[in-house]
């Protein structure tokens, strides 16, 4: 049977990777994009170009993942359209770059709101869908961010990633029963291929952002250089697409709870599988083990 697969963010970078990818044979992929109508019309152009070149069922639909009648609105039309969301693709996100005090309440709300917030909004309109026919998978794009090596200068979107994780490892927990998977798709940092870098926020605050300057001159710029360099010069994004593409073609059941693509090896890998073992272990000593895979 085909899948409906709903995937945020899809103008640029990953999403857009990620949306093409997944469509393949009869399966039918939601390219969620904002503002479809202006600044991502080319977007739309694009992957309607590309889903009749390639003869696959990928469309852009109008998703803005900060407001909820938007996000509602979506769902209902894909719904209504197929009865159903099979897969739901949570990678609409937003980057910063500063120190975190020059960043004001409002802004760090904002990069809050998009990465985290954002998804909880998707879920709250299709989770009853998916609870109802008891199967779904949710796919979560988080970050090696939100443990590895962690460089500073990113401090409002490591949390914002780091709470994304959080949500998605007991959501997972708490939707099992009903049949739905839940899988999170760590990327390392690519620095190059979409515009997480090009587009990322920064602080409001520029006297305070000065401040810093004054003993940390060139450093932002210096990190971000030397991060750079940790990855190999063929790192290629698409590879993420790649995965998760692979990832949603299993089995149910048999999907692995995290997949790593990190061409810098920051160490997020080691930490993760150490939290992920104690989790297991934590569950098993409960006796809710069964938590841990989706009801078949
Ligand atoms: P991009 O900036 O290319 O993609 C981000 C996407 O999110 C864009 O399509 C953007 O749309 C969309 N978006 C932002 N806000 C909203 C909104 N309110 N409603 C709908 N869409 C929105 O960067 P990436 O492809 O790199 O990032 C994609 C995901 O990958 C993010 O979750 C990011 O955290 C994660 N990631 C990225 C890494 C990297 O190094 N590149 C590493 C690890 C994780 P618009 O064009 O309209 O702004």
């Amino acid at each position: 049977m085909s899948r409906i697969i709903l995937v945020t963010g899809a103008s640029s970078g990953f999403g857009a990777m990620i949306a093409r990818s997944l469509a393949s044979g009869d399966d039918v992929v939601y390219a969620g994009m904002r503002h479809t109508a202006d600044r991502n019309a080319q977007a739309v152009t694009d992957l309607a170009a590309y889903a009749q070149e390639h003869r696959v069922h990928a469309r852009a639909i109008e998703l803005d993942v900060s407001d909820q009648s938007s996000v509602d609105a979506a769902v209902e039309r894909i719904i209504g359209e197929h009865g159903r969301v099979d897969v739901v693709v949570h990678n609409a996100g937003h980057m910063t770059l500063g120190p975190v005090e020059a960043f004001t309440v409002a802004q760090l709300a904002d990069v809050y709101d998009t990465n985290v917030l954002s998804t909880q909004r998707v879920n709250r309109a299709v989770l009853p869908h998916m609870r109802r026919r008891r199967d779904g998978l949710l796919v979560w794009i988080g970050s090696s961010s939100a443990r590895g090596g962690t460089p500073p200068w990113l401090g409002p979107y490591f949390a914002a990633k780091a709470a994304e994780d959080a949500l998605a490892v007991s959501i997972a927990a708490e939707v099992s029963r009903f049949g739905i998977e839940s899988s999170i798709v760590v990327p390392g940092s690519f620095t190059t291929g979409t515009n997480h870098y090009a587009h990322a926020g920064h602080p409001e605050d520029e006297t305070t952002a000065k401040e810093y300057d004054e003993l940390y001159a060139s450093t932002m710029d210096d990190l971000l250089a030397k991060q750079a360099s940790l990855s190999p010069e063929d790192a290629d994004p698409g590879e993420v697409a790649r995965q998760v593409a692979a990832l949603v073609g299993l089995p149910k059941g048999q999907r692995p709870f995290r997949v790593y693509i990190d061409p810098a090896q920051d160490g997020a890998e080691e930490v993760f599988r150490i939290g992920d073992r104690i989790r297991r272990d934590f569950y098993r000593t409960l006796g809710y083990e069964e938590l841990l895979h989706p009801a078949p």
